[in-house]
């Protein structure tokens, strides 16, 4: 089969990227691995900045998070020497989050693309991505019945995430890989319950970092720091509600409001950018382009913003014969990723202390506390934060 353009994975960036190509004529196709259901319910991200918001709006994707997303603007640090609170709308460019959760974001693309005519070839794995330096590639794929197939374009759009086809076809020395462990792991939980408090919490504790994030009025995500290697299931749930308490001090600002625990993973926090973004006809986007941790809540909106950037280049050059948008992406996105990277690294070190009981822990525990006392103090510290914490 052949088309225009070829897209690896149907998660924010695909399907932002499908629908701007099909609303300006543009002939593409979805490739996604796995099953329609599967994509329609993986809860991931939450926090959609201002600019996604935006760009969801500028082309018509953004009924959905109108009607039920929910806007936010206040975080709450919880540390040995007190609370408090930041309200980053007031902050800073003034921008809010909305909160909307990832799943029914990519439900909204994914049925705007459908109705529109797109098509998206589910359960179909894309296996390797070939002559990407001719202006005629194309992808191998497993297709949905087992048999190997193949799709031809003129480009093809990686938005299939770190473990992707797009990123293994890369020719070896082609791309220079950055990657940062930042030796810091997250058990990262669903429950069935409804917000503790009306903000997002940050709990600075020597036992580690928490984390409280309201999805619905009846799910909350939650973040307990844990050792590195600890199993998703290692941790009774009585053990975990207790833990989350103990760090983020019920006893001094009440309990949490406790439920069952419906998903739970390990997240490793680590980094990884690749430089550049294009090989040939072969664009990278999303979080095959670079993986932020998520501690700043980045990846979804960065998704969001290079397809964008994608979008009006390709139509750009398929359009109008302008290459000029193409031989730029990469160089524009990655002044975006890095500057991701920095924020989220920076939150990283913010909330999470070394271990151990030496000279060197114990100055960075002190540098941790002085940092939390400029941003609880400091106006200008405070917009700075606001700036970052909220864009892209
Ligand atoms: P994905 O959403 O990963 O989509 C890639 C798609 O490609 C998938 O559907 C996959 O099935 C498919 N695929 C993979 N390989 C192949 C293949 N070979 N062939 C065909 N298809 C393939 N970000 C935020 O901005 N805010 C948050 O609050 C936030 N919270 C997060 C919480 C957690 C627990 C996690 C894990 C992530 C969070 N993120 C957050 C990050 C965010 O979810 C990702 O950055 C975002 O999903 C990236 O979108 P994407 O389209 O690049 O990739």
């Amino acid at each position: 089969s052949a088309t225009d353009v070829v897209i690896l994975g149907a998660g924010p960036a695909g399907l932002v990227l499908g629908n701007l190509l099909q609303n300006s004529g543009i002939d593409c196709v979805v490739l996604e691995r796995a099953e329609r259901a599967h994509i329609q319910t993986r809860a991931r991200a939450g926090f959609l900045a201002a600019n996604t918001v935006r760009i969801l709006e500028r082309h018509g994707l953004a009924e959905g998070l109108h009607r039920s997303g929910r806007v936010h603007s206040t975080c709450e640090f919880r540390t040995a020497d007190g609370r408090f609170r930041l309200d980053y709308g007031g902050l800073g460019r003034g921008e809010r989050h909305t909160v909307y959760p990832q799943q029914q974001l990519v439900t909204d693309l994914l049925t705007r693309f459908l109705a529109s005519g797109g098509r998206v070839d589910f359960a179909t794995e894309a296996v390797a991505v070939l002559d990407t330096d001719t202006d005629r590639p194309s992808v191998t794929v497993r297709e949905a019945d087992g048999h190997p197939g193949r799709w031809a374009a003129r480009y093809v759009a990686g938005c299939d995430g770190r473990h992707g086809a797009a990123r293994r076809s890369l020719p070896a020395g082609s791309v220079r890989r950055h990657h940062c462990d930042h030796g810091v792991t997250w058990l990262g939980l669903l429950a069935e319950a409804p917000p503790s408090l009306d903000a997002v919490g940050y709990a600075v504790h020597e036992r580690g970092f928490a984390g409280h994030m309201a999805r619905t009025s009846e799910i909350t995500r939650y973040y307990v720091q844990c050792e590195r290697g600890t199993p998703a299931d290692a941790w009774s749930e009585e053990r975990i509600w207790d833990e989350l308490d103990l760090r983020m001090r019920g006893t001094e600002y009440g309990p949490l409001h406790r439920g069952r625990v419906v998903e739970r993973a390990v997240v490793d926090l680590e980094s990884d950018v690749l430089e550049p973004l294009r090989h040939g006809s072969l664009f990278l986007a999303g979080d095959a382009a670079g993986l932020v941790s998520p501690c700043a809540a980045k990846g979804a909106n960065l998704a969001v913003l290079e397809a964008e950037i994608l979008a009006g280049a390709l139509v750009d050059d398929l359009v109008h014969g302008d290459s000029e948008g193409l031989d730029a992406y990469s160089a524009r996105c990655l002044a975006y990723i890095w500057r991701a990277q920095e924020f989220s690294h920076w939150m990283i070190r913010l909330l999470h202390g070394p271990s151990g009981s030496d000279g060197t822990s114990s100055f960075h525990n002190s540098l941790r506390r002085s940092r939390l006392t400029s941003l609880r103090t400091s106006r200008s510290h405070q917009d700075w934060f606001a700036e970052h914490y909220v864009g892209v």
